[in-house]
């Protein structure tokens, strides 16, 4: 990896500056590119805009710049991307600053001297020549120095386009199709792009950088897109009766593996809806998950009590039920005599105590 120290005087950096606002950015006679989504969704304040071009006008220092050399001719900004935009702005009179005696002033309102100190100011600029892997380190580094950004926005940063500015359109505005379509099944924010690292993680089995990484270069993000209606549709149609706990379900995974057999829905919403009623039933989330693999690990149902199984060891003579062996209580375990999911009781009447290799036995492990 090679970094080299340039300093660039804004004259050139801003020559040839174009804002074509949704898609793309270019200036510095063409050869450097950004993307307005290529870092946060949000604008910088007018007040921290304003002191880049108070700072650059008094002559004062500003931060090192890092950019990123294409293979090509081209670079791309990877920090300062709302600063350098603010300088190009400002030279091209799309704002003004207020001056000492509170009049307005554009770039053109300045006296020549004073445009030429502006334009001859030089921006130290770290030119970098890294590939992907290199530049997601470089940002998770400075990241904790910067605002912080989540990890899908790490990600966008480093994956761009074309296919990011298809997928951003369904997934990371505040009302965007993601959002209408899915709101009640995620957690997180779209602007924050929580719903486009969920979509991805889904579709990639959790592999989101290599899923990135293949298709950054793809004309759309539809393969995306459709798999993720597919799966929330799918959970509509299996589950109509809708409960907040199905925010937390993982259901894609469900999807995956169930997305094939068919369900009777008004059955299971019957039998989750008693589930949902039993107080053996800990964690009410997992329901969904048990309901279509019948797995008990997912209810995390009630352990037997200290006292129901002392109880159980007086009433069965010390001894264990099955080998009939004497043994001491904390040498046995307590065992649903009809099991759990036969009776949904983890009652005294159900409980017997086992010696733990029969337990072992038994219960098949
Ligand atoms: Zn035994």
């Amino acid at each position: 990896m090679k970094i080299e120290l340039q300093e660039i005087a804004i004259r050139e950096v801003a020559k040839n500056y174009i804002n074509n606002e949704e898609e793309w950015v270019v200036w510095f006679d063409w050869k450097l590119n950004i993307r307005p989504k290529y870092q946060r969704e949000f604008v910088y304040k007018d007040s921290q805009r304003n002191s880049v071009i108070e700072t650059i006008k008094k002559n004062f220092p500003l931060n090192v710049m890092y950019r990123v050399k294409n293979t090509d001719w081209t670079f791309e900004v990877l920090d300062w991307q709302q600063r350098t935009i603010s300088i190009c702005e400002y030279i091209n009179w799309n704002f003004s600053l207020t001056n000492n005696e509170n009049q307005v002033q554009y770039f053109h309102n300045l006296q020549e001297n004073e445009k030429n100190q502006i334009l001859d100011y030089k921006l130290m600029i770290y030119i970098c020549e890294w590939n992907d892997k290199e530049k997601l380190d470089w940002f998770k580094t400075i990241n904790i120095a910067w605002e912080k950004l989540t990890e899908q926005e790490l990600r966008n940063a480093i994956y761009t386009w074309p296919w990011l500015t298809d997928a951003k359109r369904h997934f990371s505005k505040t009302s965007c199709p993601a959002y209408n379509l899915a709101s009640d099944y995620m957690t997180g924010s779209p602007i924050r792009q929580d719903y486009l690292q969920t979509a991805i993680s889904w579709i990639s089995n959790d592999n989101i950088e290599e899923y990135m990484a293949r298709n950054q270069w793809s004309e759309n993000a539809n393969e995306l897109w459709q798999y993720f209606q597919n799966v929330i549709n799918w959970i509509k149609i299996t589950f109509p009766n809708y409960r907040k706990e199905m925010k937390w379900v993982n259901f894609w995974k469900l999807y995956n593996e169930f997305k094939n057999t068919y369900f009777d829905s008004s059955k299971l919403e019957e039998e989750i809806k008693k589930l949902m009623q039993d107080e053996d039933v800990t964690k009410k989330s997992w329901i969904y998950e048990y309901i279509l693999t019948r797995n008990e690990k997912y209810l995390s149902i009630r352990a037997f009590s200290p006292n129901q199984k002392r109880e159980s060891y007086e009433k069965q003579n010390w001894i264990c039920i099955h080998c009939k062996n004497y043994f001491e209580l904390n040498e046995m375990e307590a065992d649903h005599i009809t099991p759990w999911h036969e009776w949904w009781k983890t009652t005294i009447d159900n409980c017997q105590m086992l010696c733990k290799n029969c337990n072992r036995v038994k219960s098949g492990k």
